[in-house]
C-alpha cells in the first residue's frame, strides 16, 4: 500500500479493506509508487506517455463484484479508472498521479457465454480478449469480423469503450455495428441487463450506442452479445505498389465496382513507415522482394520504395478460383491504367498472413523507432490526396525536415498521419517544442476538410483538450449533461474524453 501518500488516511485505508472484502485479498494490488517496476503496464499506457499511481488495482471476478467494487468506490469518493488489455492508444486507461484513483481491470471476466448460430450472435464477458471472441466464433464455423492488430492483448470492453474501428470496417462497420445487446454497471453499482441479441429493437433511447466510444466514462461494461457473419468460403489478399495517393484512391473506386461486398480491407503504407519497418523488422524484406521490389538497401532506403503500397483484402462465399479470378483482373485493370506499377496475390495462407504482418509491423517499428506526434484522423476518402498534400507542404514550411509517417485505412477514410521530428533531433525535445504546432497545423486542415480528429482510437487523455478547442459546443453541451446525469460523483474515468 502507498502509505507515503496517505498517512493516517483512516477513508483510504477503510476503502481498501472494503474492496478486499469484495474481491478477495489476492485481487487488490497496491503499487507502492509510480515507479513500481511490478506495475508498469498497468500503470504507463501503451505508448509509454502517461505514467500514473494508482491506489489500488482491484481485479473482480463477475459483473456482481464489479457492481459491489462500484459501491464501494461511491461510498468512499474514489474514482475509478476501467482497464481492458491497456493497450489503447490515447490514454484513456492509465491512472493519474494522485494515487487515489482505483484501476479497475476487467481481465478476469473472460468467459464465452453463448454461442447461437441460427441466431448468428455471440455473447461473452468485457475481459475476453478479441482473439479469443473470434476465436470461439471461428470453432462454431463461424465470423467474427472485428479485426485489430492488437488483438491478441485487447479486450472485448475495450473495444466497445473505444468503439474499435480496425482493417475490416469498410465491410462489417466498427465495433458499434458489430455490437447488439451490453450488459454494463452503472455509477450507482447497479447492473443493466441489456445482453440482447435482437437486431430491431425500437423502445427508446438506446443506451448500447450511448456506452459503446463513451472510454469508460458512463458505466463499466462487463458482457456483450455480438454480431456474427458467415465465415468466407474463400480469402485472398493483393499488394499493389501505387506511384500516388490519386492512383490508390482510383484503384479504390475500382476494387469497389468490381468487388462489391467482397472487399473487406484497403490499406495503404507510405515509402518512409515501410522503411522504418524494414529497418526495424529486416524480417519484413521478403513480402518486399515478393513484389520484386529491391530492399536491399541497409536500413531500407524510402527513396527506393513504392510511393504508396495498397493491401487489399477480400472475402467471399464463392469458391477461391472465382475470387482469384476477379482479383487478377482488378490487378490487371490497375496495371493498364498507371495506378499501380506491381501487383501480387496472395497464393496461400502463409502469404496472406505475412502481407498483414507487414501492414501491422507498422505501429511497432514506429514505436521502435522514436516518440512521434500522432494523429488518427477521419477524411472523406475524396478528399485525402489534397489533405495529404495540403499537410506535407504546411508542416515543412513551419518545421523543415519533418517526416511524415503515413499509413492506415483509406477504405474507410482513416489514416495514422504521424510526425517525427528531423534528423539528428532527440524525438523528447521535437514534441516538447513542437508537439502543439504540428496539431494545429494537422488538426486545421482536418477540420477544413471536415474531417475528424479521432477517427479510431478515442479522445483519452491525448486529445481532451483539442476536442474541447474544436467540438461542436452544442455537442459538448449535451456531453457534459449526460455526463452528469449519468455520473453525477464524476467517479468514472474523470479527466479522459471531457
Ligand atoms: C499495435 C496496436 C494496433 C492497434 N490498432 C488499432 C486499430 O486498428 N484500430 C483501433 O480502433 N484501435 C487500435 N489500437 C488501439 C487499441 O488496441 C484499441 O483501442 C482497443 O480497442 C483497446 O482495447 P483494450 O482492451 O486494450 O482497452 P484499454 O486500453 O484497456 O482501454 C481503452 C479505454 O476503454 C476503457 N475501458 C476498457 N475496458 C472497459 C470496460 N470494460 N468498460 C468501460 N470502459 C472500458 C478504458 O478506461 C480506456 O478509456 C491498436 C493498438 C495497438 C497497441
Amino acid at each position: 500500500m502507498n502509505t507515503s501518500s496517505t498517512p493516517g488516511d483512516q477513508a483510504v485505508l477503510e476503502a481498501l479493506a472494503a474492496l478486499r472484502a469484495t474481491v478477495g485479498e489476492a485481487h487488490v494490488h497496491c503499487p507502492t509508487g509510480p515507479d513500481d517496476a511490478g506495475y508498469r503496464s498497468q500503470q504507463t499506457d501503451w505508448r509509454g506517455r502517461y505514467h500514473g499511481w494508482a491506489l489500488a488495482i482491484v481485479a473482480p471476478a463477475d459483473t456482481d463484484e464489479v457492481a459491489a467494487v462500484v459501491r464501494v468506490c461511491a461510498r468512499h469518493g474514489l474514482s475509478i479508472v476501467p482497464q481492458g488489455g491497456h493497450t489503447g492508444l490515447v490514454g484513456g486507461g492509465a491512472p493519474d498521479a494522485s494515487g487515489r484513483q482505483i484501476v479497475l481491470s476487467l481481465r478476469r471476466l473472460r468467459r464465452i457465454l453463448a454461442v447461437d448460430t441460427t441466431n448468428l450472435t455471440l455473447t461473452a464477458q468485457a475481459g475476453c480478449l478479441l482473439a479469443e471472441v473470434q476465436a470461439a466464433a471461428a470453432e462454431a464455423g463461424l465470423l467474427f469480423p472485428l479485426s485489430l492488430a492488437s488483438e491478441g492483448s485487447c479486450t472485448l470492453g475495450g473495444n466497445l469503450a473505444t468503439n474499435a474501428g480496425g482493417t475490416q470496417v469498410l465491410r462489417f462497420g466498427n465495433a458499434r455495428d458489430l455490437c447488439l445487446g451490453l450488459e454494463a454497471v452503472n455509477a450507482q453499482g447497479e447492473v443493466w441487463h441489456g445482453l440482447s441479441g435482437l437486431r430491431k429493437d425500437n423502445t427508446g433511447y438506446d443506451l448500447r450506442h450511448l456506452l459503446i466510444g463513451s472510454e469508460g466514462t458512463l458505466g463499466l461494461i462487463t458482457a456483450a452479445t455480438l454480431k456474427l457473419y458467415p465465415a468466407p468460403r474463400s480469402q485472398q489478399a493483393a499488394l499493389l505498389a501505387c506511384p500516388s495517393l490519386d492512383a490508390a484512391l482510383a484503384l479504390l473506386k475500382a476494387a469497389r465496382d468490381v468487388l462489391d461486398a467482397q472487399l473487406t480491407g484497403f490499406e495503404v503504407m507510405g515509402a518512409y513507415p515501410l522503411s522504418l519497418t524494414l529497418r526495424h523488422q529486416p524480417v519484413q524484406a521478403a513480402v518486399l522482394s515478393a513484389l520484386g521490389i529491391d530492399t536491399a538497401t541497409p536500413g531500407g532506403n524510402a527513396a527506393a520504395l513504392p510511393a504508396w503500397l495498397v493491401l487489399l483484402d477480400a472475402a467471399s462465399p464463392l469458391p477461391a478460383a472465382a475470387l482469384q479470378e476477379q482479383l487478377e483482373a482488378l490487378c490487371a485493370q490497375a496495371m493498364d491504367a498507371g495506378w499501380a506499377q506491381q501487383a501480387a496475390l496472395s497464393q496461400s495462407d502463409a502469404q496472406y498472413q505475412a502481407m498483414w504482418a507487414l501492414r501491422e509491423a507498422i505501429p511497432l517499428a514506429e514505436k521502435s523507432e522514436a516518440l512521434m506526434v500522432k494523429h488518427d484522423i477521419g477524411i472523406p476518402t475524396s478528399r485525402i490526396p489534397r489533405f495529404m498534400d495540403d499537410a506535407a507542404e504546411a508542416l515543412q514550411a513551419a518545421l523543415p525536415g519533418v517526416r511524415v509517417v503515413c499509413f492506415g485505412h483509406m477504405g474507410d477514410g482513416n489514416l495514422h498521419f504521424n510526425v517525427q521530428g528531423p534528423a539528428g533531433m532527440p524525438a523528447s525535445d521535437f514534441l516538447k517544442q513542437h508537439q502543439t504546432q504540428v496539431e494545429t497545423i494537422v488538426y486545421d486542415l482536418v477540420q477544413a476538410c471536415e474531417g475528424s480528429i479521432s477517427a479510431e482510437h478515442g479522445v483519452g487523455q491525448l486529445k481532451r483538450h483539442e476536442l474541447a478547442q474544436r467540438a461542436d459546443p452544442v455537442k459538448l453541451g449535451w456531453m457534459r449533461a449526460i455526463k452528469q446525469a449519468l455520473d453525477p460523483q464524476g467517479l468514472f474515468n474523470p479527466g479522459k474524453l471531457l
